[in-house]
């Protein structure tokens, strides 16, 4: 459901991504894990083109872009949009609107994009409110919600424009533990549901329990690609070996 081919992305001289190239299968939940500065939200953001790649090809669903050197046109940021309606993305920061409720939050999108009645834009936000365990949530405003609430708020808002891929950048890294299993249980939950997932994450844990694959990237490449026992038990890359090492 989505390839990245050979993504390039320098910043000035920095050469942040070096041909980052990566296919995730349809229900697939893969987990992005790596040192500090190694490239993995901005590879991440490359998927959407929320950083736009000096070169590399990103297919997602049915739409594909291929960057080559050259100006970014807006006929390119027109594709852009196209993709980046296959996609819904969570950060670390959660990112909801403040002056609007959490039932508002999660309709906005849906309302200014989609032509459907508001009686079934509303139902179907609810829906997910509840799907993610916040439907006597629905009337509250952000910042009167813990901080797992609002980021199973944002996964909720998210999913609202039914993407075929979600995207998390350390979803759980601003949240103590107790409150961080709730927000990976809601990913297990999509997970088990057959929606596909990419997560950048320092939980060695949920990386390891819930992943189908785990990527470790180093200094803007990806070293290894396993399956999470394999990668645990059997790193074939000394650097993985070294990384996991230190952070267990
Ligand atoms: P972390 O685990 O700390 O979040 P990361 O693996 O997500 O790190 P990135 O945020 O992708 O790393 O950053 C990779 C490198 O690119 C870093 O050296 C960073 O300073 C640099 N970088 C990222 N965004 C920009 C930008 N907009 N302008 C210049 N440099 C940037
Ligand atoms: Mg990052």
């Amino acid at each position: 459901v989505l390839r990245a081919e050979s993504i390039c992305k320098s910043f000035d001289s920095h050469k942040v991504l070096r041909n980052v190239s990566l296919t995730v299968e349809r229900g697939e939940l893969v987990s992005i894990i790596g040192p500090s500065g190694c490239g993995k939200s901005t590879f991440l953001r490359c998927l959407n083109f929320l950083e736009i790649p000096d070169s590399g090809t990103v297919t997602i669903a049915d739409d594909s872009i291929r960057r080559n050197e050259g100006p970014w046109r807006s006929s390119d940021e027109a594709q852009a949009h196209q993709l980046r309606a296959h996609v819904g993305m969570v950060f670390q920061s959660f990112n909801l609107f403040p002056h609007r409720t959490v039932l508002d939050n999660v309709m906005l999108a849906p309302r200014v994009v989609k032509h459907v009645a508001p009686s079934v834009i509303e139902s179907e936000a609810r829906e997910l409110l509840a799907k993610v365990g916040l439907e006597a949530a629905a009337l509250r405003y952000p910042a009167t919600l813990s901080g797992g609430q609002q980021q199973r708020a944002a996964i909720a808002r998210a999913l609202a424009m039914r993407p075929d891929v979600m995207l998390y950048d350390e979803p759980t890294s601003a949240l103590d533990p107790r409150v961080a299993e709730e927000v990976l249980e809601v990913m297990r939950a999509l997970d088990r549901e057959g929606m596909t997932q990419i997560v950048v994450t320092h939980d060695m844990r949920f990386a390891r329990a819930a992943s189908d694959r785990i990527v470790f990237m180093e200094s803007g490449e990806i070293i290894e690609i396993a399956d999470p026992d394999e990668m645990y038990l059997n790193p074939k890359d000394s650097r993985t070996r070294e990384f996991l090492g230190a952070s267990l």
